[in-house]
Formats: structure tokens, C-alpha cells, sequence
């Protein structure tokens, strides 16, 4: 789990190990002494437990409004990076977003041409209660058009790993 490789024959209890390991990840990260931790050398993966995100979210109050946010998809650690940028090749020339017709807006799929990957935007200032691992699987039809689309995640959710070959 914790080097992303995902046995298809596991898949029923991967879940369960997930949810196990971010209870005990996030608890770890809330240690006050890991409090704002320089980025990794490595771009686009948490600075404090090295995992790839899960999601983004652009912040709607306080200081951070309008700032866009990774959310690690282990330990819930958020860091920082500038809007329209890829995640996984952190380039910007061919970044686009795509989104449910006739849904809220809240959740978009931030997708980029240079690389093939996507991951999903959520904008708090439409739905201030959204929680980025959460709606990240209650918007799965946004996956299967970006799938249909020819890009692929940038990040998983460990608490939905596809069985078969889409693990990876
Ligand atoms: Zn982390
Ligand atoms: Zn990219």
C-alpha cells in the first residue's frame, strides 16, 4: 500500500489496510514539530509522508482564499501550489478542466495534455463542507469521463483501488 502497488487479488482488504494506515498516518503528521515542512525535492508528493495526493482543493475563507491546496492521500497533510499546474509533471502550457454537465462546479478534473495525468479540483467556495478524499469518491462518474477522455490519475485513493489491471 504504502509503495502504491496494489494486488489485484488484495483488492477486497486493501481498503481496510488503507483506512488503518491514515488514521495512524494522520496522527503521526498532527505532531506539532512536522508543522510546516519545506516541499520535497521530489515535486507533486506530500512533504511530510512522501505519498502521492489524492486531490486538490482551492480554499474559500481566511488567509488561503482562492489558494490551491494538495491533499495527501495518506497522512491528510495539505501543502501548497499554484493554480493551473499540473500535480504530476508540474507543467502549465496544456492544463485544462473538465466537469459534469449540470453539476455544481464544485468538482473538477484538472487535466494535462503533457503528461496524460489528472487529478480532481474541488472548490470550496461552492461547497464549503466538501472533504477532499470523500467527494473525490462520490464524484467517480468525473473519473470515467476523463477516463473516456485518455487521462489517467496522477494520485490514488487508497480507499477505492480498482481490482484488475487498473490498479496502477
Ligand atoms: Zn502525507
Ligand atoms: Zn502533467
Amino acid at each position: 500500500m504504502l509503495r502504491t502497488e496494489y494486488p489485484a487479488d488484495a483488492a477486497a482488504c486493501l481498503p481496510l489496510v488503507a483506512a488503518a494506515l491514515q488514521v495512524y498516518w494522520t496522527h503521526m503528521a498532527a505532531a506539532p514539530e512536522l508543522a510546516g515542512l519545506p516541499k520535497l525535492d521530489v515535486g507533486g508528493v506530500c512533504p511530510c509522508c512522501g505519498s502521492l495526493p489524492v486531490a486538490s482543493v482551492i480554499r474559500s475563507a481566511g488567509d488561503a482564499e482562492g489558494l490551491r491546496y494538495l491533499h495527501c492521500s495518506m497522512c491528510n497533510t495539505e501543502w501548497n501550489m499554484v493554480r493551473v499546474q499540473c500535480p504530476a509533471c508540474e507543467r502549465t502550457e496544456r492544463v485544462s478542466y473538465r466537469h459534469i454537465d449540470g453539476s455544481s462546479g464544485a468538482a473538477r478534473a484538472e487535466c494535462c495534455e503533457d503528461c496524460g495525468g489528472y487529478l480532481k479540483l474541488f472548490h470550496q467556495d461552492k461547497d464549503p463542507l466538501l472533504d477532499p478524499v470523500a467527494d473525490d469518491l462520490a464524484t467517480l462518474a468525473l473519473d470515467v469521463l476523463v477516463d473516456e477522455a485518455g487521462f489517467a490519475r496522477a494520485g490514488p485513493n487508497p480507499l477505492f483501488i480498482p481490482g484488475g489491471d487498473a490498479g496502477a
